[in-house]
């Protein structure tokens, strides 16, 4: 037996044997000749165990194949697009808010070198980070001021600290919420130093909750009002409008800080929705700060905005922490061209958050039936089936958009959806009633072919 490992580890080849090899020196040509050598050694030190142990010596393509795998885990980049099957239009997990063509080119154009982030061309001088995007936003938002940070939680951060620090906050239970990746209410306000004063109770909050509040609480000097973002509080509830809180506020020199969320600038009744509140809505109402996210309904980049009067927006510009949550250029060259849809008054043809959610049930049934006959003709066995499909990103909880989704029947569900995943590039599904179903309201008409070119592919792999 020893004797035998003996001869079989000799058998080994050496590095430099596979070094001479044609597809080594493709590795080699792909990762670079440091890397490629260190994943044969350690091929070459995981066979030696293995021989040891009884195992046979593998042949060269074997070897080869097992260094081409370390390298593709260790240096094969993982952020990387998806194909969102799924019919949740602002998904966190994916990325949230695919942008626009425009956004896009623009993030392209100016990543590729120098530009005006910082230089006024006009006159030649040192110019305004802020001066590309705040007037847009003002001018959509009917806001005073506005401040651009690096995302929302950071705008809400921002906000308390630079205003709130050392004082009382007064919010309602109702409101005392978990948006999900470690943003909860209570801590943000604890990190932020102010302090929290809870009113109210989980389902009904009172303005005579507030002003009690007031009455026991010297220190409090901000009225906090955050949208519920992803839960849905139904039956015997009650809570104050953020006109009402601002009313009431202004008749106790308390102001109103409204954490809005997703920041909707478009009504989302239109499209038979529930009603999304609105920016404009809350500067309307006369909240003096309010913040909201840009890669949420706004259908931007990841990005924090921050409107309000202007006495509390630049006393939040020149704020340390500001500096330390400003938004890089890609994403401001980004929330440019999203806010300019906006302003030209083609958000809802050109942003793909608002394609989606306008896209009509029949243009979406026309795609899933093409689907089904396609893949049809590949002989896999699939439906199209009524669904529904959610906005998702905190915003309208618990409302849903009839949709037409294409059902995959197959005996492994979850092994498909795995396959599925691994596809290159990865598709993302469901699972319902025991079928794989995919949603063609998320799925970018420029992803069709990839998409269907996956599903063969994995519906092949699995009926073997
Ligand atoms: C989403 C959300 C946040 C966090 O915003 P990000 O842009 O994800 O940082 C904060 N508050 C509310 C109410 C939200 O819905």
């Amino acid at each position: 037996m020893r004797a035998m490992i003996q001869k079989r580890l000799r058998q080994l080849p050496s590095v430099d044997h596979l070094l001479g090899l044609e597809a080594v020196q493709e590795l080699v040509d792909g990762f670079g000749r440091q890397p490629t050598v260190e994943a044969l050694r350690e091929t070459l030190d995981a066979v030696r165990g293995e021989v040891r142990g009884g195992g046979e010596v593998p042949d060269d393509p074997t070897l080869v194949q097992r260094a081409s795998s370390r390298l593709t885990e260790r240096l094969a980049p993982t952020l990387r697009p998806v194909i969102n099957g799924t019919g949740v239009i602002i998904h966190t997990n994916l990325g949230r808010a695919p942008l626009s063509k425009r956004a896009r080119e623009a993030i392209n154009g100016l990543s590729r070198g120098y530009s005006s982030l910082e230089y006024d061309v006009d006159a030649g001088e040192r110019g305004q980070r802020s001066s590309h995007v705040e007037p847009l936003v003002c001018e959509l938002t009917g806001a005073e001021s506005a401040l651009v940070v690096n995302n929302n939680a950071g705008a809400v951060l921002l906000a308390l600290t630079g205003l709130a620090r050392g004082k009382g906050v007064v919010i309602s239970r109702g409101q005392l919420v978990e948006i999900g990746g470690g943003f909860r209410v209570p801590d943000v306000m604890a990190q932020s130093g102010a302090r929290l004063i809870e009113v109210g109770t989980t389902n009904r909050t009172h303005l005579y909750d507030y002003e009690n509040a007031l009455s026991e609480n010297d220190d409090a000097a901000w009225i906090l009002r955050a949208h519920h973002s992803n839960f849905r509080v139904v039956g015997f509830t009650s809570e104050p409008s953020l006109g009402e809180l601002v009313e009431f506020g202004q008749e106790h020199g308390v102001p109103v800080m409204d954490d809005l969320g997703s920041g909707a600038l478009i009504e989302t009744r239109v499209f038979a929705l529930a009603h999304e509140p609105t920016v404009q809505e809350s500067v309307d109402a006369g909240a003096a700060v309010v913040c909201f996210s840009g890669d949420k309904l706004l259908g931007g980049p990841q990005a924090g905005i921050i409107v309000g009067k202007t006495r509390y927006v630049d006393a939040l510009r020149t704020h340390p922490l500001a500096r330390a949550l400003r938004a890089d250029k890609l994403c401001l060259v980004g929330l440019q061209e999203t806010l300019l849809h906006y302003l030209r008054d083609e958000a809802v043809e050109e942003i793909p958050v608002w394609q989606m959610i306008a896209l009509p049930l029949d243009a979406i049934a026309e795609r899933a039936i093409k689907w089904q006959q396609m893949l049809q003709g590949a002989g896999a066995p699939v439906d199209v089936v009524d669904g529904r499909s959610t906005v998702g990103g905190g915003s309208l909880p618990g409302e849903t958009l009839p949709t037409k989704l294409v059902a995959l029947r197959s005996p492994h569900p979850d092994a498909l959806a795995r396959e599925l995943r691994v596809a290159d590039p990865p598709v993302v599904a469901r699972i319902e009633a025991d079928h794989v179903v995919l949603d063609p309201r998320t799925v970018l008409p420029e992803e069709e072919q990839a998409l269907l070119m996956s599903l063969m592919s994995a519906l092949a792999r699995q009926s073997h």
